[in-house]
C-alpha cells in the first residue's frame, strides 16, 4: 500500500478500528492472504485514521498481541454474523482487552467541548483497548446484526451493514456478489456446481 488514499480505497477506514484489524488479514476473493500488520504504510494510515498516530510513535507495534487481538475479534464477527452470537469466554476475553486505565477528560476542538475518555498511559496497551471498545460497541443489542461476514468463503471481509433495510450481503456487488451471479449463471448453463470456482477474469459479460 503506497498511501493513506489506498488504505481507504481499499475499503478500511469506514466503521470501526475493529473491522479495520480484522480486515488486515486480508483475503482476495481467491483464498490469497496479505497481513497488513506487516506493511508500515498500512499501519501508519490506520493509526492516523483512528487518532493514533502520536500514542504509538514511542512504542514499535506489539505484533504478536495485535494478532492475538485479532484472532478474537475474527472468532466473534464470526459468530454473530451466523446468529450464533458472543461466547461467554470470548466476552470475558474482549473484556479482558478493555482492561486499559483511562478517566474522564473534557476535549475541546473548534465546535465547542466534549466528554472523552483519555489514557493514563499513551500507547498500545491503550490502543488495543479502544480497538476493543469499537468490537463491544458492535456486539450492542440492535447493532450486532448488522454484523457480517462476506459469504465467498475465499474473502471473508467483515462488515457491517448501514443499508436502512440491513440487507448487504456481500462485501462488494462488482467483486464477490458478481462472482456468485457468475457461478450460478454457469451452473444453469452447464450443469456445473455453482460452488465452482470462478477465475480471476470472471464476469458475467465474458460468458
Ligand atoms: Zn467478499
Amino acid at each position: 500500500m503506497d498511501d493513506a488514499g489506498g488504505f481507504v480505497d481499499e475499503g478500511f477506514g469506514l466503521r470501526s478500528a475493529a473491522l479495520d484489524v480484522i480486515n488486515s488479514e486480508h483475503w482476495d476473493g481467491f483464498g490469497h492472504r496479505t497481513d497488513h500488520l506487516d506493511d508500515p504504510a498500512w499501519c501508519a494510515a490506520f493509526l492516523a485514521r483512528w487518532g493514533w498516530a502520536d500514542m504509538a510513535v514511542s512504542e514499535p507495534l506489539p505484533r504478536a498481541d495485535v494478532a492475538l487481538l485479532r484472532a478474537l475479534l475474527r472468532r466473534l464477527v464470526n459468530a454473530v454474523a451466523v446468529g450464533q452470537g458472543v461466547g461467554d469466554d470470548d466476552a470475558l476475553a474482549l473484556d479482558g482487552w478493555l482492561a486499559s486505565p483511562a478517566r474522564r477528560h473534557l476535549a475541546r476542538d473548534a465546535q465547542g467541548y466534549t466528554l472523552e475518555w483519555a489514557p493514563l498511559e499513551a500507547g498500545w496497551s491503550w490502543i488495543m483497548a479502544e480497538i476493543a471498545a469499537s468490537m463491544a460497541g458492535m456486539l450492542a443489542p440492535q447493532r450486532h446484526r448488522r454484523l457480517k461476514v462476506c459469504p465467498n468463503p475465499g474473502c471473508r471481509w467483515a462488515f457491517y451493514d448501514e443499508t436502512n433495510g440491513n440487507t448487504r450481503r456481500w462485501c462488494n456487488d462488482r467483486a464477490c456478489g458478481n462472482r456468485d451471479k457468475v457461478r450460478r449463471f454457469r451452473a444453469r448453463r452447464t450443469g456445473v456446481p455453482a460452488s465452482a470456482d470462478v477465475d480471476a477474469a470472471g464476469s458475467i459479460t465474458e460468458l
